[in-house]
C-alpha cells in the first residue's frame, strides 16, 4: 500500500487504525478488523484514492473567506462574492488558499430565495411588539444571509439489548390480615434496530438553541452534492470529523434503543436498574449541507439571532426589546387605569 492512502472501513466508512500486533486494520466504530488483502479485494484502496481526488477537486472550486472580527470562516463557490460577515456584519477578507474544507456528499438546497426570506422575516416582525425601529428597517433585513450548515447524518443497523429488574406487587386482605406479595423479575430484551438519519452538527461552536429551534430537515429532501448548489450562498466550514462525533452518535442510538425497548416492558409495578447496549453492525455516514437563512442583530454588545430553516421555513428568533416602546405602552396602560379609576371615582360621587 502507498503511505498516503488512508483506508476506510468497508462496513461503515470510518477511518481504520493499523494494529501492528495483529497486523490488521481495525474499525473502532463497528468493531471489525481487516487484513490488507481483504481491504484490497473490497476495493477500499481505490475508493481512498478516488476520495482524495474528489477532495482536491472540491477545494479547487471554492473560495475561502475569513472574518477578522469574529473569526467566522466562510466558503463560497468561485462565482460567488461575499463581502461582509453574515454574523458580525464586518467586511471579510479572501484567504489565499482553501484549507481544511471537505467535500459534502449530500445537500438540501434552499427552497426560499432572498426576497422570500426577507418577506417572511418582515411578516414575522409585524406580529411582534416592542421591536426597535431599526430591527425591521430594509437595511437590516437586507443583511439576511443564506448559509449552508454542515451536519453528519447517519444510518445504521444495530443489535441492541436491554437488561432490567422489575417488580410486581399484589396486596389483598383475608380476615384480620393484609397480605403483600412482591414478585421479582429479571427482564431481557433483544432487538435488531435500524436507525435512519441521526443528525449531528459538524461545527463545535454552533449555537445549539438556534439549531434545535429550526430542526428537523425533511429526510427525503437530501440530494447528491454538487458545486452549483453553492452559487449565491455561503457555507460554514466544518470542524468536527465523524470520529469526533462517534460517542455523540452512539449516545443517541443508546437512548433511542432504551426508550424503544422500555416501551415493551409493561404490566409491572416498577422497573429499575436498566442497562442498554447497542452494537453497530453496519453504518453509513453522509456529510451533508443544510440551508439556513440567518440575520443577526447586535445591540449594546448582545447578539440577537434570527434564523429560518431554508427548506421548511421553521423560524427561530431571539428578539431585542425596545425600551422606549415598552415605556409608551406602560404609559398607555397607566393612563387607561387612571381613566377607569377616575370614572369609578366619579360614579361613586
Ligand atoms: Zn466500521
Ligand atoms: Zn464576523
Amino acid at each position: 500500500m502507498s503511505a498516503t492512502v488512508t483506508y476506510k472501513c468497508p462496513n461503515c466508512g470510518a477511518g481504520l487504525v493499523f494494529d501492528a500486533e495483529k497486523q490488521s486494520f481495525s474499525c473502532d466504530f463497528c468493531i471489525s478488523s481487516f487484513t490488507e488483502d481483504e481491504l484490497r479485494l473490497s476495493g477500499a484502496d481505490k475508493r481512498a484514492e478516488e476520495a482524495e481526488r474528489a477532495e482536491d477537486e472540491f477545494r479547487s472550486e471554492l473560495r475561502e473567506y475569513h472574518c477578522d472580527s469574529c473569526g467566522a470562516e466562510i466558503l463560497t463557490d468561485k462565482s460567488t462574492v461575499a463581502d461582509f460577515c453574515y454574523y458580525c456584519h464586518n467586511p471579510i477578507v479572501l484567504s489565499d488558499r482553501v484549507s481544511g474544507a471537505f467535500r459534502p456528499t449530500k445537500i438540501i438546497p434552499f427552497k426560499f430565495d432572498k426576497d422570500e426570506a426577507k418577506k417572511i422575516f418582515r411578516d414575522y416582525c409585524k406580529k411582534k411588539w416592542f421591536l426597535p425601529k431599526d430591527y425591521f428597517s430594509p437595511e437590516h433585513s437586507d443583511k439576511i444571509c443564506g448559509i449552508y450548515y454542515p451536519f453528519w447524518v447517519v444510518d445504521a443497523d444495530s443489535s441492541a439489548g436491554m437488561n432490567a429488574k422489575a417488580r410486581k406487587v399484589r396486596s389483598w386482605r383475608q380476615g384480620n390480615y393484609r397480605y403483600t406479595e412482591t414478585s421479582h423479575y429479571a427482564i431481557t430484551r433483544r432487538a435488531n434496530i435500524h436507525f435512519e438519519d441521526i443528525s449531528s452538527s459538524a461545527i463545535s461552536t454552533e449555537d445549539k438553541a438556534m439549531l434545535e429551534g429550526i430542526l428537523p430537515y425533511p429526510t427525503d429532501e437530501y440530494l447528491d452534492f454538487s458545486i452549483p448548489y453553492l452559487q449565491g450562498y455561503q457555507a460554514k466550514k466544518r470542524d468536527l470529523s465523524r470520529e469526533d462525533l462517534t460517542e455523540d452518535v452512539r449516545g443517541k442510538m443508546t437512548s433511542y434503543a432504551e426508550s424503544l425497548l422500555s416501551s415493551t416492558v409493561v404490566g409491572y409495578s416498577s422497573v429499575d436498574s436498566k442497562s442498554t447496549s447497542v452494537s453497530v453492525e453496519k453504518s453509513h455516514w453522509e456529510y451533508a449541507l443544510t440551508p439556513i437563512w440567518i440575520l443577526n442583530y447586535m445591540r449594546k454588545g448582545k447578539n440577537y439571532l434570527y434564523a429560518m430553516n431554508g427548506s421548511t421555513g421553521k423560524i427561530y428568533g431571539e428578539l431585542p426589546v425596545s425600551i422606549p416602546k415598552l415605556a409608551i405602552l406602560g404609559g398607555l396602560v397607566s393612563l387607561a387605569v387612571g381613566i377607569v379609576s377616575f370614572l369609578i371615582g366619579w360614579g361613586m360621587l
